[in-house]
């Protein structure tokens, strides 16, 4: 028997709360075929099992056991619940999906949703509010800093490589392995048996991170001076620095994870804080051996002040006074009008394994008012990391790469 004819799927009600989302595969973050909008409260986030008919791969049954739930969100749709359980629901979908303004599909093109996300970025810039960008490694990619994994968390041939060497002088050593990037990327990187192969990683890092900022960061940097540059801060999981070299000011950055701009001990023996000059990365290219060791113990090596998994040797000082420039930031904006702060929060390329500038981004967008998320992938743009915090009427996804998305709300703005 055949048992390609049917493809499990499931109903979840997770983002936006409003909605059944429909997707290809039982995976919460299958691919999302239909967003069936349902009233909050009403369907208590139903986990319903639908099974794709081989007769007809474009629409879905729901399979049996989720009756009950299924005729709550029906009813509450304004629909009858079904007698015929498999027919009924089939033929409910179909009608929804087929011409209903409540129903959409995808989520809309960047050209359909422009408009609304501009419209929210200018309400809240002449009622006199500001504006919060948060940006993830997608930013970067068109300045070519590379992203050294995919959406599904799998790494790049550079980082497996760069895994291989480290593993090979772990196991030279009478180590364990590291498995993945989360075991690899650890403190205990730069312990001297490693601290060469943890290098050959961080120098990759360093030196591709040394490029120009590219057209986005320019149509970004248009968007801050249209609220004002006292009126914005900046919050980036970008250990780049591409968004100071770009021309925010120092002050107006929270780079949460760190950055590459700077060095500290390893051990470390104290919290001293070294720039990355040009000295630094003069020598970093010309030795590919070299390992820099702290001038303070001449001991333990350097390494970046960038946080890591398992991090208890990162020295956070300048994280902490980064922290306290946007926590008096927030501090300074005032109410809006129906929301409890006046600013919107604009989150390009953010990605989904490592997920704290979402998380953050949602968080920081339910008290203000609305949230614009860019990127590429239309279910990462329909996925939220939060439940319950409330963003969902105020809620802008667009569909694309940073300097698209960019683009088309400058031109909206007219910037
Ligand atoms: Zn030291």
């Amino acid at each position: 028997m055949e048992a390609a004819a049917t493809t499990t799927a499931s109903v979840h009600s997770g983002w936006p709360y409003g909605t059944l989302s429909v997707r290809r595969t039982a995976e919460p973050r299958g691919e999302v075929v239909a967003l069936v909008p349902i009233p909050v409260g009403v369907a208590n986030r139903p986990q319903l099992q639908v099974v794709q008919a081989a007769s007809a791969p474009d629409f879905w049954k729901l399979a049996p056991g989720s009756k009950g739930a299924l005729s709550a969100t029906l009813e509450a749709l304004g629909g009858e619940p079904p007698s015929d359980f498999d027919d009924a629901t089939e033929g409910f979908i179909e009608r929804v999906y087929n011409g209903s303004p409540t129903l959409q599909p995808r989520p809309r093109s960047l050209a359909d949703s422009v408009g609304a996300a501009a419209a929210c970025l200018r309400q809240v810039k002449e009622s006199g509010g500001s504006l919060l960008v948060l940006t993830g490694a997608g930013m970067s990619v068109s300045s070519g800093v590379p992203v050294f994994r995919g959406s599904d968390g799998s790494m790049s041939a550079d980082f497996l490589r760069f895994l291989g060497d480290y593993n090979a002088a772990r196991k030279r050593a009478g180590m364990s392995e590291a498995d993945d990037w989360f075991s690899f990327s650890v403190p205990q990187m730069f312990q001297k048996i490693t601290e060469k192969e943890a290098w050959a990683y961080w120098r990759w890092r360093t030196l591709r991170a040394l490029v120009e900022p590219a057209e986005d960061y320019r149509t970004l940097n248009a968007l801050v001076e249209f609220f004002g540059v006292e009126k914005t801060f900046v919050v980036s999981s970008n250990c780049d620095m591409l968004h100071e070299r770009s021309g925010i000011p120092k002050d107006r950055v929270h780079e949460i994870h760190g950055s590459l701009g700077r060095l500290q001990c390893s051990a470390p023996c104290c919290d001293t804080l070294y720039p990355a000059d040009e000295e630094f990365l003069e020598r970093l290219e010309a030795e590919p051996e070299w390992v820099p060791r702290c001038p303070a113990c001449a001991d333990a090596c350097l390494r970046p002040n960038v946080m890591i998994f398992g991090d208890g040797a990162l020295v956070n000082t300048a994280l902490q006074e980064q922290r306290g420039n946007l926590k008096r930031f927030q501090a300074g904006v005032g109410a809006g009008a129906e929301s409890e702060k006046n600013w919107a929060v604009l989150e390009v390329g953010a990605g989904v394994v490592v997920s704290s500038i979402r998380s953050k981004a949602e968080m920081l967008a339910a008290e203000g008012a609305g949230l614009i998320r860019v990127n590429p992938s239309e279910q990462e743009c329909v996925d939220m990391e939060l439940s319950g915090v409330g963003v969902e009427e105020k809620y802008h996804p667009l569909v694309a790469r940073s300097n698209e998305a960019l683009a088309a709300l400058g031109a909206e703005l007219n910037l």
